[in-house]
């Protein structure tokens, strides 16, 4: 029997904003523990909380980016659970009037784009943390630190209509390069700015209704992600071959063993006892509000891509590249501004440049080589003063130096030597040293011309222009 994998994702996205969602404590990671709460999202009876207007602007954003319908009402209700990171007893969350719907993300997959629908995009307040004694020397406690609680969240549901855990993949770094094109939050997975449960079943090829799903909680890397699906879904034919049913419930994912296990069994809607807070009134959101919105977005990654393509003349490969970083993209259009030939700015873009960002671990903009530096270089190539081979010398000097590359080529002497008579006596030389080969060249084996332009490429240090050695050598020989 050959078997279908059906996958939802739901995404929880802290916003960057200044203050919480509910009260105006800084939102700033990595401080003391409980130093940034005050009575409001500490969750003391009788307060009441006040909606930051800069989270709804930024969920519209969102909204947008992800083509959804912005409601012009929404509704913020109580999700009524006991855990001990939450202090009211109860999440702000939204839940029958969310304030996004019917959205979607294209991926690429295998050349082909791929919608994912969105079911909805809704607001709602993180909970804190909470912190095992276990990892303080101090087995018998826990501790809780609520400067998390009432930092906003972002929760993006999609349709089951991701197939597997590479579709998953891209759908999730999609997601999160729209989000680092609209600046929204700073989609830090390591500090859980972007973590993501997945939903998890597997069905017969064909089959119409969908299996019984697992749900696997937060995780926080694309690696994790991939991983977990891979072993629920081997572990849920496993359980249906073996005659077994899936069981729905809540799993998670341990990354040491690389299995999942069971957390509990999954809760409904109703146990949450959802009800609208009374304390919080229904958002409004004017069509002029949305439309203000609409056009202030910034260009986004698809459209970016496109215009590369038609722009640029790039292939698709290269423009989902450039493009999947906005940062990447504006750093490529500025080396591409100033030299003639874009494809070649591209392939040192994806190439020697996104290597340096990741070898030197540092941000594109802030690498040593500036774009016109890069422009620079490439316009020394094109202009024949220096081979794309010493030209890799010259980027690796930019790269550790930050000089310009005329100054490298100057100091170093690299300059290609395009001077005939200074080639000329190197192929001479190279020809009178070599006369075994001469003769397998003259018996037709041309190849051997290979083994020539090494010598005299060799022998000029590299600085030899590879086309003129070429064709000097082939006039001498063929004589
Ligand atoms: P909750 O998890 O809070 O109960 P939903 O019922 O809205 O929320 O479903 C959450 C996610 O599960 C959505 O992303 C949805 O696409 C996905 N999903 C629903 N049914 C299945 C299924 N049978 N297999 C895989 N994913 C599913
Ligand atoms: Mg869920
Ligand atoms: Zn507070």
């Amino acid at each position: 029997m050959e078997y279908e994998t059906v996958i939802g994702l739901e995404v929880h996205v802290q916003l960057s904003t200044k203050s919480k969602i509910f009260c105006s404590c800084s939102t700033q990671f990595g401080r003391d523990a409980n130093t940034g709460t005050c009575p409001i999202c500490q969750g003391m009876p009788g307060v009441l909380p006040v909606l930051n207007k800069e989270v709804v602007e930024r969920g519209i954003m969102v909204g947008l980016a992800m083509e959804c319908e912005i409601a012009h009402l929404s509704q913020f209700a109580r999700k009524n659970y006991f855990y001990p990171d939450l202090p009211k007893g109860y999440q702000i969350s939204q839940y029958d009037k969310p304030l996004c719907e019917h959205g979607q993300i294209m991926i690429s997959i295998d050349g082909e784009e791929k919608r994912i629908g969105l079911t909805r995009i809704h607001i709602e307040e993180d909970a804190g943390k909470l912190i095992h004694g276990e990892n303080l020397g101090d087995p018998d406690s826990s501790y809780v630190d609520l400067n998390r609680t009432g930092t906003p969240l972002l929760e993006i549901v999609s349709e089951p209509d991701i197939r597997s855990s590479e579709e998953a993949k891209l759908y999730l770094e999609k997601l999160k390069t729209i989000l680092e094109y609209l600046d929204v939050s700073d989609c830090n997975m390591e500090e859980g700015s972007l973590r993501c449960d997945a939903n998890i079943s597997v069905r017969p090829k064909g089959a119409e209704k969908l299996g019984t799903r697992a749900e696997v909680k937060n995780m926080n890397s694309f690696r994790f992600l991939q991983k977990a699906i891979e072993y629920e879904v081997k572990r849920q034919i496993d359980v249906v071959e073996d005659g077994g049913q899936v069981v729905q419930e809540t799993r998670l994912y341990n990354s040491d063993k690389d299995i999942t296990v069971s957390m509990r069994s999954k809760e409904e809607a109703h146990d949450y006892r959802y009800f609208p807070d009374p304390d919080l009134t229904p958002v409004i959101v004017e069509k002029e509000w949305v439309a203000k919105t609409r056009a202030q977005l910034p260009e986004l990654p698809d459209a970016k891509k496109l215009r590369f393509i038609k722009e640029y003349e790039l292939p698709s490969y290269d423009a989902g590249v450039l493009t999947a970083s906005r940062d990447v993209a504006d750093y490529f259009e500025a080396v591409a501004k100033n030299c003639k030939n874009a494809k070649t700015a591209s392939n040192w873009v994806m190439g020697d440049v996104l290597r340096i960002v990741k070898e030197q671990n540092v941000a594109v903009q802030n690498i040593k080589v500036a774009p016109a530096m890069l422009s620079s270089m490439i316009n020394l190539i094109e202009t024949d003063v220096i081979s794309g081979k010493i030209a890799k010398t010259v980027f690796e000097e930019m790269a550790d130096t930050g000089k310009e590359p005329e100054t490298i080529v100057e100091e170093k002497g690299l300059k290609q030597i395009t001077d005939t008579s200074a080639i000329d006596a190197e192929v001479a030389k190279v020809i009178a040293d070599n006369p075994k080969q001469v003769e397998q060249y003259k018996g037709g084996k041309t190849k051997v011309i290979g083994f020539f332009v090494g010598q005299v490429m060799r022998a000029t240090k590299g600085k030899a222009s590879p086309d003129m050695v070429n064709k000097l050598l082939k006039e001498k020989l063929d004589q």
